[in-house]
């Protein structure tokens, strides 16, 4: 038998990538590849990129560099570059960094096999189509292996939206929905693999709109049929758009078992001058009402969020406004970031903010959130929550999970397994998670 070959995946950015990683390693696990944790062994490094951030594609390159050494050493290494970066650069990539033999887009994994043999052959690869097949479909031709009690499932790639300061629309392309009936078969397959909690993916997952047996279904119809999946005990989504929160979702988590108390609903920002220059198409307070709508079908949901500080024009009056609007939510968590350009954006044109001056806003704004987030989180001191037990803690004989508000939670001495679903009472608060006892 030949020896495996090894790859070495490194991960940017978001969820969706984590996903994809895992999807491109299954795929090119019938090409005789196991994955490693170390560059150095690997006989294929693959970067899966993410654009989001300031100068990602610089800094993709300069990461490129580092594998020079390496691939002199091993002339049989192939380099790929996947992800937005791959999508947005293309052939450039290989252009200006020749050491690289594949670049494939997000929309071309499933071709990764037949790249893979072409570089093999001596050749290059790039793929950068929006291809018309299914590529969920071809990636799902694939050896099955046990999973972990938590897994992700992309239902929707891809945004309409068009946010002044958002590459995606242009990296991911436009919003496409996967069918229910494949979503169905990916989730029971996955809970026989020991899934136990689906978080359900999409740039604009709540913009779901996939065909079922009798017209498209909305992400709360689609949440029903996962409802009804025996052995599958938890439901999440991310990321929504408040425009897309229809009143069947609103709905769907006062009355879903299933589906976690926990939103991510981004904002970006409280004031209206801003949100409508970032083209977000609603105000701070259709917002705030949306937030009140969501908090009377389910009181005790955990509201998160995101945050662009110091966006072009951004005054201190409209940084106010985002202060206001956060001391008024009490986000449980937030993820805020200082803006920064992403070339080819209609934000990337405009007058910037003082670099000095977002700096400042930013910490004032996270000292805020942090706050809130640490309050939200003692407030769990004394109650029994339900904690899914994912892996062994740091300590000797403790075991970590998440609660059903994707707080982590450490229980010392636990007799419990990973996988098992069960109460524990929260006995103490630290900075990142929580500690409890089983109840
Ligand atoms: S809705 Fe989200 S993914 Fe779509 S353009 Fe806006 S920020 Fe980007």
């Amino acid at each position: 038998m030949s020896k495996p070959k090894k790859l070495f995946i490194k991960t940017y950015g978001c969820q969706m990538n984590v996903y994809d990683s895992e999807r491109m390693a299954e795929a090119l696990g019938g090409q005789g590849y196991v994955e490693t944790q170390c560059a150095d062994d690997a006989d294929m490094i693959l970067l899966n990129t993410c654009h989001i951030r300031e100068k990602a594609a610089e800094k993709v390159y300069s990461e490129l560099g580092r594998f020079k050494g390496l691939k002199a050493e091993k002339p049989d290494l192939k380099i790929g570059v996947a992800g937005c970066v791959a999508q947005a650069e293309g052939e450039e990539i290989m252009r200006r960094q020749p050491l690289v033999d594949l670049v494939v887009g997000p929309q071309s994994y499933h071709r990764l096999p037949e790249m893979e043999a072409k570089t093999r052959q001596g050749g290059k690869a790039l793929n950068t189509d929006f291809p018309e097949e299914d590529k969920f479909e071809q990636l799902k031709k694939r050896p099955k292996a046990k999973r972990g009690p938590t897994a992700f499932l992309t239902v929707q790639e891809g945004c309409d939206k068009f946010c002044a300061f958002c590459v995606v629309p242009y990296t991911r392309g436009a919003e496409v929905s996967r069918p229910v009936d494949r979503i169905l078969s990916e989730a029971r397959d996955l809970v026989e693999r020991g899934v136990r909690e689906i978080t359900l993916l999409g740039q604009n997952v709540n913009a779901y709109h996939g065909a079922g047996p009798a017209g498209d279904m909305t992400l709360a119809q689609l949440i029903w049929q996962l409802d009804k999946i025996d052995g599958l005990e938890r439901i999440r989504f991310t990321t929504s758009h408040p425009n897309d929160m229809n009143d069947d979702l609103i709905e769907a988590h006062g009355t879903c078992d299933k589906l976690m108390p926990y939103l991510h609903l981004p904002v970006q920002s409280g004031s209206d001058r801003i949100l409508k220059r970032m083209n977000r198409s609603h105000t701070a307070e259709s917002y705030l009402r949306l937030i009140e709508r969501i908090r009377a079908a389910r009181p005790d949901i955990l509201m998160s969020g995101d945050f662009i500080v110091g966006f072009p024009e951004e005054s201190e009056a409209d940084f106010q406004a985002t202060l206001d609007l956060v001391e008024e939510v009490k986000y449980g968590y937030a993820y805020s970031f200082k803006y920064s350009t992403r070339p080819g954006t209609p934000a990337a044109e405009r007058p910037q903010v003082d670099p000095a001056e977002a700096d400042d806003r930013l910490q004032r704004l996270q000292a805020l959130i942090t706050r809130d987030q640490r309050s939200v989180q003692d407030s769990m001191v004394g109650r029994e929550v339900k904690v899914l037990f994912e892996k062994p803690g740091r300590l000797p004989g403790q075991m970590g999970g998440k609660s059903d508000y994707l707080h982590a939670v450490h229980v010392d001495d636990a007799d419990v397994e990973i996988g098992d679903l069960r109460r524990v009472r929260i006995v103490d608060s630290a900075a990142n998670s929580l500690r409890g006892v089983l109840a």
